[in-house]
């Protein structure tokens, strides 16, 4: 049976308005919603439905990130994950801790647990990098399957349905594997109360980078952060005449 390793991170909530820093060196996150980042929501709910179809025994959840990192840990529990570990990365070093990072950690775990497949969400909602997945599976040197909407699950192997650009692809790949959730993989469930109370008992394990021997020092230097330009005002025209005199005027027509 298949032990699952799933990263959830803990991001900006998708509905809150992102607003720069003063200083440009990054954006306001004190006092701003935070939840799980939806496509880990996602990974999760895909590793319990492995748990509740008996292909996967033990579904453990991975977050690293400052102490409210246990929050998304718990989300996770509720949801159904067996247990969590939350890899404490805090001040500076979070707001420089990148997908390389995070991979190595996720590698590395999944060892420890003996996991055989990792499974991620194709992106954070915040950094938008799509690099854990393929750089986890570049770490374990393991074969990979990203933005996965279908997963199939046979003897030692997989039949995995990819969306790429223009259409779906279906690839069969063996485990131990790491695997990326996209949008129309699953609809997540909501965590119930029993369920956030039962998740309550589950056991978080806390530790660090350096415990798992992991230098986490930062590779990119951000230099700037900037709002992205504002949209101008439309106009409204009183017919195609006047449309067609506007297209001129600025040299579309
Ligand atoms: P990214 O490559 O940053 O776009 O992130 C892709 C996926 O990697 C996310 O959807 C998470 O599943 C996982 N991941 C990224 N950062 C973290 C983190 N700090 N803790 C746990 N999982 C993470």
């Amino acid at each position: 049976m298949a032990r699952v390793l799933v990263g959830v991170k803990r991001v900006i909530d998708y509905a809150v308005k992102i607003r720069v820093k003063p200083d440009h060196t990054g954006v306001l996150t004190e006092g701003v919603k935070h939840s799980m980042n939806p496509f880990d929501e996602i990974a999760i709910e895909e590793a319990v439905r492995m748990k509740e179809k008996k292909i996967a025994e033990e579904v453990i959840a991975v977050s690293c990130g400052p102490a409210q990192a246990q929050e998304t840990l718990r989300t996770a529990l509720a949801m159904g994950a067996d247990k969590a570990i939350h890899v404490e990365v805090s001040g500076p070093e979070y707001e420089t801790l990148q997908p390389i990072h995070v991979s190595k950690i996720l590698a590395k775990l999944a060892e420890e647990e003996k996991a055989n497949i990792v499974l991620v969400g194709k992106q954070a909602i915040d950094d938008d990098c799509n690099q854990t997945a393929q750089m986890t599976a570049g770490v374990l040197d393991w074969p990979s399957g990203t933005f996965c909407s279908k997963i199939e699950h046979g003897s030692g192997e997989l039949t995995v349905t990819r969306e790429v650009d223009g259409g779906l692809e279906t690839i069969k790949i063996k485990t131990p594997v790491v695997l990326s959730a996209d949008l129309r993989l699953n609809e997540p469930r909501y965590a119930t109360l029993p369920n956030i109370m039962k998740a309550k008992k589950k056991p978080i394990k806390k530790i660090t980078p350096k415990d798992l021997g992991i230098d986490v020092s930062p590779r990119v230097e951000i230099l700037s952060v900037e709002d992205p330009p504002v949209r101008e005002a439309g106009s409204i025209l009183p017919d195609v005449d006047a449309l067609v005199g506007k297209l001129k005027e600025k040299g579309f027509a």
